[in-house]
This record gives C-alpha cells, sequence and structure tokens, in this order.
C-alpha cells in the first residue's frame, strides 16, 4: 500500500458516501440532527483537496496529515473521532515506507482504539463502532491468515453488513440518539451507515 492507493481509497469512498446521500441523510435526520452527511461530506472534500499535496507523503505522514485536516473541518461528535481515527492510524503506521496488508489491519486497529477512547463508547452503543470494532478484528484475524484477497474482502463486506443492520435493534447509549431511549430502536445508526459503505467501497476498490 502506498500513498496513491490511499487516495484512491478516499476517492472510492467519496463516491459510495455521495451515492448513499439520501439514506444517510434520513437515518440521522431520524436518530440525530440530520448533519452527518454534510459532516462526512465536507471531510472528504476536505481530504480531495490535500491530494496535491499528500502525494509527496509517506503513508503515515499522510494519514497524519488527513486527520490533522479532518479534526478542524469536520464538525459534530464525528469530526473529532473520524480525525483521530486517521492520526492513530498514521502513528501505527511510522517508519514503514510500503505497509503490507497485516500493517494496515494494525493501522485499522490502532484507529478503532482512538474512537474508542476518545468517544469513550464500545460495541452494542449504537455507533460506527458497531460495524468498525467487527470489522478491524476480523481483518486482523484473515491478514494473519493470509488468505486471497476476494474472499478476505466478502468476508468483511458481510460482517460490514451484518453489524450496521444490528444496530437497528440497539437502544444508543452514547451520541445524541441516546436522548430519544427507546424511540431510537428501528433506526439504522447514521455513523454505522457510513461505515458499512466505507468498507464496501475500499473493498470493491481492492477487488475490482
Ligand atoms: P453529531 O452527533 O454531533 O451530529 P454526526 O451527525 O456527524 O455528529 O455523527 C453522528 C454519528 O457519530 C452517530 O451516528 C454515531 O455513529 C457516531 N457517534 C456519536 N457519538 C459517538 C461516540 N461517543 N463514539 C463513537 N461514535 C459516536
Ligand atoms: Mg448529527
Amino acid at each position: 500500500m502506498n500513498t496513491q492507493d490511499i487516495i484512491a481509497a478516499v476517492e472510492a469512498v467519496q463516491a459510495a458516501i455521495l451515492a448513499n446521500e439520501q439514506h444517510i441523510e434520513s437515518l440521522d435526520r431520524a436518530i440525530g440532527d440530520g448533519d452527518h452527511f454534510i459532516n462526512v461530506r465536507r471531510g472528504c472534500e476536505a481530504i480531495a483537496a490535500l491530494k496535491p499535496e499528500l502525494l509527496a507523503l509517506s503513508p503515515a505522514t499522510a494519514f497524519n496529515r488527513i486527520g490533522m485536516k479532518l479534526l478542524s473541518t469536520i464538525g459534530g461528535a464525528s469530526g473529532p473521532l473520524i480525525g483521530s481515527f486517521f492520526i492513530s492510524m498514521g502513528r501505527e503506521l511510522e517508519g514503514i515506507a510500503e505497509p503490507d496488508g497485516k500493517h494496515f489491519a494494525r493501522a485499522l486497529a490502532a484507529g478503532v482504539d482512538a474512537i474508542k477512547s476518545r468517544g469513550k463508547a464500545d460495541l452494542g452503543d449504537k455507533t460506527m463502532l458497531d460495524v468498525l470494532i467487527p470489522v478491524s478484528r476480523l481483518l486482523l484475524r484473515l491478514a494473519d491468515e493470509g488468505g486471497n484477497r476476494d474472499a478476505l474482502c466478502a468476508r468483511l463486506k458481510e460482517e460490514a453488513e451484518l453489524n450496521m443492520l444490528a444496530t437497528r435493534d440497539m437502544i444508543a447509549t452514547k451520541g445524541r440518539a441516546h436522548f430519544l431511549g427507546e424511540r431510537a430502536l428501528g433506526h439504522i445508526d447514521p455513523g454505522a451507515k457510513t461505515s458499512q459503505v466505507a468498507v464496501f467501497a475500499v473493498c470493491d476498490m481492492l477487488t475490482a
């Protein structure tokens, strides 16, 4: 994986987010304040604008730069969370010029841990972590087993979808949705949906 690959992945995620605008928007309107799609789109645009600068950087530095930019660009609860996700990924990759699948799996796990500690949330709180934690755990395991890429991506997508859908039956204990109590039941968490869309986009790109 080089910085060009990271940029390609970000562009794939951006396209997928845009294609899912209505769905993501309506989820945050149902159990949040309706700005999640705008927040994420703004983040994607900020990264796209960094592209020329990123190309000259190592993967570690590029992730750090992306994270710093997101901290100052995305508002809401998700800005600092996603910002620290990228910064921690960069930290984990420091000194590695061409990270392989195992490096990336460890970086993803570090990024997810950063979201957990910054947001003081964990599995079952009806947040993006309900997708990111299981996907990251599965990737760590599969990257270690070293199977083929198509099979690995298919498993990751399945895991993302299953866990995104499972947030429908959860009561939120973090974020704005927790004010709704049981009224959040029956609605998928917007951050979980965005995370699933992002996982699909990267997997589809890797297996195209
Ligand atoms: P805000 O909640 O400030 O309006 P967004 O709408 O951009 O921010 O993001 C909402 C999403 O952020 C939620 O759907 C949820 O997935 C995620 N989220 C909220 N609080 C937390 C938290 N403490 N930890 C992890 N994710 C969270
Ligand atoms: Mg919101």
